[in-house]
């Protein structure tokens, strides 16, 4: 390995590449083949995507949706309309786009993991299908969502069409948009909650979950929307009446 001053550091145990990771490798070598190292001359960082060289999240994501089919379908400018603070959104995101860390994907790409069961029930495989809608704590979550506004699915395991059921019909647009606000709140806090059981050794607990999508549900829309100036523990009582008025 050989740092910005061009010195060698000697690793005594350098890690082996795993298959998938060797295009990565040569790829980034041929880039540092261009790389040529000015004495004195600070690094800096440099966007260069998209002819600016500031990074924008927009221009992240056009790079990143360039080629792809589903580019502009409507699910996507549903998601993109949500009253959501970004790291919630790019969550949901890598959800509908099975782009998700969980331990199914790590293991397909070599990563060793311990085991690869929910690490919420910690009895079925953590596909990102189980985990977001079939593990029965993500159901449970559903539910109390689903009898909190008053409504019942027949509830897809499959993202896409998941996120698709989860409206109000006959509503006004901007009901479904409070709605997929909702859904991106629930998703979010599956991963949040899923994280705080393996970095804090945190203990699985619905109620709780509940209660956070509520929080940080009518926290976001309070924030993004001018007319959102119902309170919390109404929010709480009447979500159909106050999704009426954002
Ligand atoms: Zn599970």
């Amino acid at each position: 390995m050989i740092n910005t001053k061009g010195a060698v550091i000697k690793e005594n145990h350098p890690r082996p590449f795993f298959e998938w990771e060797k295009p990565l490798v040569d790829q980034f070598w041929q880039v540092l083949q261009d790389v040529r190292l000015v004495s004195g001359e600070a690094d800096n960082w440099v966007w260069k995507v998209g002819g600016v060289q500031t990074f924008s999240v927009n221009s992240a994501y056009t790079h990143v949706r360039r080629d792809s089919e589903v580019e502009g379908s409507p699910i996507f400018s549903k998601l993109w309309r949500c009253k959501v603070v970004p790291s919630a959104l790019f969550t949901a995101w890598r959800v509908l786009e099975n782009k998700i860390t969980i331990r199914v994907n790590l293991e397909r790409r070599g990563v060793m993991v311990e085991n690869a069961l929910c690490c919420l029930c910690g009895k079925e495989e953590e596909s990102y299908c189980h985990l977001f809608f079939d593990c029965s704590f993500a159901w449970r979550v559903w539910c109390f969502c689903y009898k909190w506004l008053g409504v019942s699915f027949v509830s897809h395991i499959d993202p896409m069409s998941n996120f698709a059921q989860f409206k109000m019909s006959q509503s006004l647009d901007s009901v479904n948009v409070v709605w997929s606000t909702i859904w991106v709140g629930v998703v979010s806090e599956i991963w949040n909650h899923k994280n705080f059981i393996i970095f804090k050794r945190g203990v699985t607990d619905v109620s709780e979950m509940f209660a956070m999508v509520q929080v940080n549900v009518w926290f976001w829309i309070s924030a993004k929307s001018r007319s959102a100036s119902f309170s919390y523990p109404y929010w709480c009582l009447e979500p159909l009446a106050c999704m009426r008025i954002v």
